[in-house]
């Protein structure tokens, strides 16, 4: 299958995935790749156009990350961000140097002169900048395209190599006309037609699984999320009762979440799946019993997950296939794509586990964003609800319970969780809420409730905002909602006898509360 696609390559910026993200939504393919990658490699590609990212560096200093000179004599068109552009006016002979103003922030940027890059973007427009150097003199042959009070070139071209430098980041939001930016490169200047369309991808998975499984078995983990979930889905359309799913409920899932992929998954649901369904969740409470660190936890609830998962999967014996849910950040982020460090050696890629025997693991959502997986569970047909589900830690409520964790604090968090949540849909605010839940703090007080004496626990209300899960700032709900949900829990949910809304943004917390 042939698609047309942009390399990205990473100088180690933290944007970097975001920039993928913005060319993707432009129904343009791409892929990340180091600046350490052989030029020859990315030649063999064939891509319609390259972006080089921003990155740390200086590239000015000795050891500063870098490229082959010759990418920019290619023939192919290259777009540099920030650092790239820096990089590559440095490279070409112009002159980049410590700025004598840094630039942060929304910063207002004048376009001088007639770019394809600017086509239909306003003469000013505000522009989010994050550098210490600046391009003191563009390479020779290029013309300047915008500036800013503090920047002499905040953008230079030169049409006929096709290469074309932007020291502002267009990928982040707040570069208001950022995506149209990078559209135009796309289109306008590397001359996309934009074929990456999610229902083609999904047509294409389903046709290529079919044919690399044959008459295989399938085994996939399910649980619940939406990475796995759609996974399962389209195998189940690519190769029907071949495949057998195994759900493992430990127990520490949200209120009633269990019976809902049951609901879904199971037998009496739309999709043809052998669906196992294991019951461990006294297993799971027995393990975690006087365990209060959080670390600790996490590591006792993912070893006995994989324990009951082999358990199950030896009574089924020896498959063909192993289904992993590993999206494309994942195979980021594991150091294999692009440049941004190792940031977590992530269970789904690289090491293969060892506890099921299967011949070759299958990956049907390799190459897909979030966002992306979403769009193809809608054309998979499965439900809204589903695929817009609240992100959701694999240890579950597990960590969403400080200090020890007991079954009867599990019902608590779960029954204050589901009223927040409900209350949280019935203002409105689901949509547009980044991330909300509830946490049982280890904390106990006294009160009073009709008129006798409580020591009770408190519980807290987590809602955060956050555009990249990277950081985040709380939620600003009204008030009158959270009295509301104050009340709920404390009427409904026995054991609970104090409700707590967390202000803390991240840094210096974290989305989740453990
Ligand atoms: N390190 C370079 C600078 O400080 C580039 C920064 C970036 O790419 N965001 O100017």
């Amino acid at each position: 299958m042939k698609r047309e696609r942009i390399l990205i390559i990473d100088f180690g910026g933290q944007y970097n995935q975001l920039v993928a993200r913005r060319v993707r939504e432009c129904n343009v393919y791409c892929e990340i790749y180091s600046y350490k990658t052989d030029l020859r490699k990315l030649q063999e590609m064939k891509p319609k156009g390259i972006i080089l990212t921003g990155g740390p560096s200086s590239c000015y200093e000795e050891g500063a990350a870098s490229c082959d000179p010759a990418l920019f004599e290619m023939g192919v068109p290259v777009l540099g961000l920030c650092y790239g552009a820096q990089l590559m006016m440095h490279t070409l002979g112009g002159r980049v140097c410590k700025a004598p103003v840094r630039e942060y922030g929304k910063i207002e940027v004048t376009t001088d002169g007639k770019s394809r890059l600017f086509y239909h973007v306003s003469e000013k427009t505000v522009c989010w900048m994050s550098h210490n150097d600046y391009i003191e003199k563009a390479a020779p042959g290029f013309q300047i395209i915008a500036h800013t009070p503090d920047c002499p070139v905040a953008a230079a071209q030169s049409e006929e190599r096709q290469l074309y430098a932007i020291q502002f980041h267009p990928e982040v939001l707040h570069t208001v006309e950022g995506t149209k930016m990078l559209s135009n490169f796309v289109y306008e200047i590397c001359g996309c037609v934009g074929d990456w369309k999610m229902d083609t991808f999904v047509e294409n998975s389903i046709r290529s699984i079919r044919e690399r499984v044959g008459s295989g078995k399938v085994l996939c983990a399910l649980s619940g999320g939406v990475d796995s979930s759609v996974a399962a889905v389209m195998m189940a359309k690519a190769v029907g009762d071949q495949l057998t799913c195994v759900f493992v409920d430990h127990g520490l899932l949200r209120k009633n979440e269990g019976n809902e992929v049951e609901e879904v998954f199971g037998p009496d649901g739309p999709y043809k799946l052998n669906f196992i369904r294991v019951n461990a969740q006294q297993r799971f409470y027995e393990k975690l019993k006087g365990v209060e660190e959080p670390e600790q936890k996490r590591k006792i609830i993912g070893e006995e997950f994989i324990r009951v998962f082999e358990e199950e999967a030896q009574k089924i014996g020896a498959v063909d296939f192993l289904v992993q849910g590993t999206i494309y950040p994942d195979v980021v982020e594991s150091g294999l794509g692009g440049e941004s460090a190792v940031i977590k050696s992530h269970h789904n890629v690289g090491g293969l586990p060892d506890y099921v025997d299967f011949k070759e693991i299958i990956e049907p959502l390799r190459d897909l964003f979030k966002d992306e997986v979403r769009r193809a569970g809608l054309e998979l047909g499965i439900p809204e609800r589903l695929v817009y589900r609240q992100p959701f830690p694999g240890p579950g409520l597990g960590i969403r319970i400080v200090g020890e964790v007991t079954e009867e604090k599990v019902r608590m968090v779960q029954d204050a969780d589901a009223i927040y949540r409900e209350e949280i849909a019935k203002a409105g605010l689901d949509k547009s809420i980044g991330q909300y839940f509830a946490a049982l703090t280890n904390m106990r007080s006294v009160g009073v409730m009709g008129d006798e004496r409580t020591y009770d626990y408190a519980v807290a209300l987590r809602a955060v905002n956050t555009i990249d899960f990277m950081t985040a700032e709380t939620a600003e709900i009204p008030f009158d909602v959270l009295v509301k949900v104050m009340n709920r829990v404390i009427n409904e949910v026995k054991g609970i006898n104090r409700v707590l809304y967390d202000l803390t943004s991240k840094p210096p917390g974290t989305i989740e509360f453990e």
